[in-house]
């Protein structure tokens, strides 16, 4: 049976090599260390606990520099991390002491109308893709904020506001471009490279580096839309309420998230925010709804 090779970090290989690797990017992509300009802020992620100390942090500008990096990361057997929004709380964007592709400088979005589709690069955040999709009154299926990386959200399945009508983020996937372990990029659809396109939707994000991303677009209506949180004693108002409006729903284009969270009694001091309240992100379609909840 094959072994993989122990991991390597970056202090463990020749420095030239580093180097060399370093000076192989053109001047609109930063390839950074420790010490470098714009680094301490490149290993920032959403939760404090992901954050790590990165051998190099690569911010992709183009296709090839994902190719070029993955190459190097391969031929060294380099811990190599990938980083979209930065969102994952386990810290699985991020590396100790090895290789960081850090995707976020690629984010352009386009929208073929005609067509329907999204096309997204990997690096994007679900803002931009409703951004760029809304100009055009459509819409996919994202997360409940905007801020999360496409990357990370769509290949862990993905649920948002949308997903009632409109399935998990992977259910709109119809196509994708990958960069695979040993630097080959690949187009992926229902008829190109099945059975990694399957995998991406559904496995996890541990297929390749994902260049971009097309998305169906779905005609979308103003909504609506925000969050509202509630003092804890208002539950049993909030709950009938909920009741009601869910028996009087005439369209499928509203929908709610209901959050409720109580920590155990003695940790009430540390966790007064979230013990105290509860809160829900709602989509409706009709101002009345939204008017209704807000004044109980
Ligand atoms: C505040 C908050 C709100 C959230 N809301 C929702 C929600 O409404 N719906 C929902 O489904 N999830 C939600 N999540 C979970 C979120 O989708 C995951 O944490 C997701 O992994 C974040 O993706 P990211 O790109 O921001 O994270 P990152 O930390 O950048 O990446 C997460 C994982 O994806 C990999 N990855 C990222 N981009 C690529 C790429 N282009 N190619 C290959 N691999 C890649 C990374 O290597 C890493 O393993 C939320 C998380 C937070 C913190």
């Amino acid at each position: 049976m094959n072994k993989y090779p122990p991991k390597k970090l970056i202090k463990d290989i020749d420095s030239t090599d580093v180097q060399n690797f370093k000076l192989s990017f053109n001047s609109s992509t930063n390839v950074l260390s420790e010490g470098d300009e714009g680094y301490e802020k490149s290993i920032i992620r959403w939760a404090d606990n992901a954050i790590k100390k990165a051998g190099i942090v690569v911010q992709a500008t183009c296709l090839d520099d994902i190719v070029k990096t993955v190459k190097f990361a391969s031929k060294n057997h380099l811990d190599f991390a990938v980083s979209c929004g930065g969102h994952s709380s386990s810290g699985t964007s991020s590396s100790e002491g090895g290789v960081v592709l850090d995707m976020r400088k690629l984010n352009k979005v386009r929208v073929d109308v005609e067509k329907k589709l999204i096309y997204a690069q990997g690096g994007a955040l679900f803002g931009d893709v409703d951004n760029e999709a809304w100009k055009y009154g459509l819409a996919t299926v994202g997360g409940i904020v905007d801020h999360t990386g496409i990357g990370g959200l769509t290949l862990g399945g993905g649920f948002g506001h949308l997903t009632g009508r409109h399935g998990l983020t992977i259910d709109n996937v119809v196509g994708a471009t990958i960069v695979t372990a040993d630097g080959e990029v690949k187009e992926l659809s229902e008829s190109k490279n099945k059975d990694l396109f399957w995998a991406i939707r559904g496995c996890g994000a541990n297929f390749g580096v994902v260049y971009e991303f097309i998305y169906k677009a779905h005609e979308q209506k103003e909504v609506f839309a925000g969050v509202i949180a509630y003092p804890a004693e208002k539950l049993d108002t909030i709950i009938e309420a909920i009741n009601i409006w869910l028996k009087n729903r005439r369209s499928e284009n509203e929908g709610m998230a209901v959050v409720i969270s109580r920590s155990p009694p003695e940790n009430k001091v540390f966790n007064h925010v979230i013990y105290d309240i509860f809160f829900f992100f709602f989509f409706f379609k009709k101002k009345k709804n939204f008017f209704f909840f807000l004044l109980l």
